[in-house]
């Protein structure tokens, strides 16, 4: 193409043409095949092209693509809040429907801090939420963010709301061992809560397991635990950003059951539309709908296109897809021979610190030094060659370092298709094998 007037991420840089997609792989105009292990940005749950979901897609449309929600509801929506009710564990049994991941965790922070309104409390207004943690791109949502780098240009703008230390065990905050560490990162919540005031404190929002912020880090066994422990005894709710790990990326529906947790209210995004729509929602326990049913009876949030029949049709279809499917009872053992792969090529490439994440969520963090844990300097761009690198190798993977974990330091998330066969996994281990080698041989990594 010789002109564009399309504002595209970088402006500088030349973006391939997609074509079509089929599965797992993706080709671009000039016919080169990508393997898209990273699902897009870990949205592409079920792969491209999936017929029933573009059948859905056409039998929606053949009826009606919108309606406004004031106004109506709709066959899709309702259908759709009934199958995600259905499917979530406890009394999560309400959906709010909104378009994007930003979108849903705003709107759970707002409906969080309606919650205590509506019981009369109206201090209860701040969330506080994790270093090294991504909630969305808006500027609520970005108050609840603590990702410094998409923080910098708006701080002015953002709600100061207070941070404490993920469970990052490669570089514990606390120096510690992961076994023998008392879990100092889950108890200091308490001790923000108590330095804040519980009273002026809505709710804590984190994603189970950290996605672009981090790259899949996953916590220790008794963190959410305790996490939940603490929120409860302080009267703050728990809002689980599963926009990424939704709809069994981590091998169950949400992640949050892998620890047993019920939070207050869920974000999700992504993978409730698989990119073949635009969808998200933030789905709210039974407990956390009372006061609003028996107080105000509204949630003051919404937008012109929550609810979409359209974007419902895909919805549901797509969780059709992966019930029908049993998609997600296999990501499990899917994930841990994709892990078992990627941790043997640590003993190839040193540069490989840490090989960690849960299911089809995983992560590598790349150090200098395995020995000492010494990152590369910012400046190398070692995140951007690696994302660069392997898709000369007709391979997408997906950021989450470069100045997220910490100031320094480079990671990525292989998070591909929940629906990739092992014989697709080995081809995503062999050119991500090559795409390493071919970068140490050049020296530039
Ligand atoms: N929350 C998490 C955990 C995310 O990973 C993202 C996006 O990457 C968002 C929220 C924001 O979602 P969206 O980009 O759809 O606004």
């Amino acid at each position: 193409m010789d002109r564009s007037n399309l504002i595209k991420p970088m402006l500088d840089a030349q973006y391939p043409v997609i074509d079509y997609g089929r599965g797992v792989y993706l080709y671009d105009t000039d016919g080169k095949e990508y393997l898209d292990a990273s699902s897009g940005a870990i949205t592409a749950n079920i792969g491209h092209g999936v017929e029933e979901i573009i059948e859905a897609m056409h039998e929606q449309a053949k009826k009606v693509s919108f309606v406004y929600r004031s106004q109506f509801t709709s066959g899709a929506a309702e259908k759709l809040a009934l199958k995600i009710a259905e499917a979530a564990s406890g009394d999560l049994n309400w959906s709010f429907f909104v378009n994007s991941g930003s979108e849903a965790t705003e709107t759970a922070m707002k409906i969080a801090i309606q919650y205590w309104q509506e019981k009369g409390i109206l201090t209860k207004t701040k969330v506080l939420s994790r270093w090294m943690s991504y909630h969305g791109i808006t500027l609520g949502a970005l108050s609840m963010s603590g990702h410094t780098g998409r923080r910098a240009r708006f701080i002015p703008l953002l709600e100061d709301f207070p941070v404490v230390h993920p469970p990052y065990c490669y570089r514990c905050p606390y120096n510690l061992e992961p076994t023998d560490c008392g879990y100092l990162c889950a108890h200091e919540l308490e001790t923000v809560i108590k330095r804040i005031g519980a009273d002026n404190i809505a709710a804590f929002i984190a994603e189970p397991v950290i996605g672009a912020a981090g790259g899949a880090i996953t916590p220790p066994k008794d963190y959410y635990r305790i996490i939940k422990e603490i929120c409860d005894r302080n009267d703050i709710l728990f809002i689980a950003d599963e926009v990424m790990t939704g709809f069994g990326r981590t091998g169950t529906m949400l992640a949050c059951e892998q620890w047993n947790v019920k939070p207050d209210i869920v974000a999700l995004g992504k993978g409730m539309g698989a990119g073949y729509a635009p969808i998200a929602a933030a789905l709210v326990s039974d407990e956390i709908m009372e006061p609003i049913f028996s107080g105000s009876k509204s949630i003051m949030s919404g937008h012109t296109l929550s609810a979409n029949p359209q974007s419902c049709a895909v919805s549901l279809a797509v969780l059709e897809y992966i019930e029908k499917n049993n998609i997600i009872p296999e990501v499990d053992s899917k994930g841990v021979y994709l892990k078992n792969k990627l941790i043997k090529l640590q003993s190839k490439f040193t540069f490989i610190g840490d090989v960690r994440g849960k299911g089809l969520m995983l992560g590598l963090e790349f150090v200098k030094d395995h020995l000492t844990k010494q990152p590369f300097s910012s400046r190398f761009g070692l995140t951007q060659r690696l994302i660069q690198g392997a898709q000369e190798q007709g391979l997408l993977i997906y950021p989450a370092g470069a100045g997220t974990v910490g100031t320094d330091g480079d990671a990525v998330l292989i998070a591909p298709p929940l629906t990739i066969t092992k014989r697709e996994i080995d081809d995503l281990v062999k050119r991500f094998e090559k795409t390493l080698q071919i970068l140490a041989q050049k020296h530039l990594i």
